[in-house]
């Protein structure tokens, strides 16, 4: 690290259970996230200011006016503007030093599988359970740590699939693709901003912790935050032995 990284990133090298050590781990990293919305914006930001060496976002959307209310890597000058092309712009101006790679691409679950194996790790903030599981599957089959959040109305949920692990659960484990399960979009439910934020965040703290090696990650535990009472619990995760992704045939 040269003197303008030592200063940059003094606050974490002062860290002890970081040090130089992991601020060089951070630097060498690359991670995929999946997303550039009120989740991604989080996760972006803090990946970004924190040193992350590579960082790849893919989403194929562009800013809305209706995005800024919680999307905070955008700005009004964006709107417009492809997702990915923004926030480029917002963590540059931030951290010139990270490489943020934008794919404007709806990614399919092909598409995800070539880039997730090329990554450390996947953070998914994606808004709907087709993605969600796409990913999924992805990191199951290549055995990467996925960091997964969700967040509508005033509640939110985290996750870390450590699939690095035989005995991790998975995505599907918690919610089977056969589920019921209907993507209640932030459009039609609306979304209290900070929640996102809140989410987001603790996904940027997950990842930056596993690829740094630093403290117990999340991974076995569903995180689950109640904003309206601000209450936040978890709960065990076990992985499915009769699971359709990740169970051994
Ligand atoms: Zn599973």
């Amino acid at each position: 690290m040269n003197d303008e990284q030592l200063l940059r990133y003094s606050r974490h090298i002062l860290l002890p259970q970081i040090g130089i050590e992991g601020q060089e781990k951070l630097l060498a990293a690359r991670a995929l996230v999946i997303g550039a919305g009120g989740l991604g914006s989080p996760i972006a930001l803090y990946l970004a200011s924190a040193g992350v060496g590579v960082l790849t976002l893919c989403d194929d959307e562009a800013v809305d006016l209706t995005n800024l209310q919680r999307q905070i890597v955008h700005r009004t000058e964006a709107v417009g503007r492809k997702k990915v092309e923004s926030a480029r712009a917002t963590l540059a101006a931030i951290n010139p030093e990270v490489k943020v790679v934008g794919l404007a691409e709806r990614v399919d679950g092909k598409r995800i599988e070539a880039l997730a194996r090329d990554h450390d790790v996947v953070i998914d903030g994606s808004d709907n359970f087709a993605t969600r599981h796409a990913v999924n599957r992805a990191c199951v089959k290549l055995r990467k740590p996925l960091v997964s959040g969700a967040a509508v109305r005033f509640d939110g949920q985290v996750a870390v699939f450590d699939l690095r692990d035989a005995d991790s659960a998975c995505y599907a484990c918690l919610f089977p693709e056969s589920g019921e399960s209907e993507d209640v979009r932030c459009a039609v439910m609306g979304v209290f901003a900070p929640v996102t934020g809140i989410v987001g965040s603790i996904q940027a703290a997950e990842t930056l912790k596993l690829l740094t090696g630093t403290g117990e990650t999340l991974a076995g535990r569903l995180l689950l935050l109640d904003a309206l009472a601000m209450q936040v619990r978890t709960i065990k995760l076990a992985k499915d032995p009769g699971c359709a992704v990740c169970a051994p045939r």
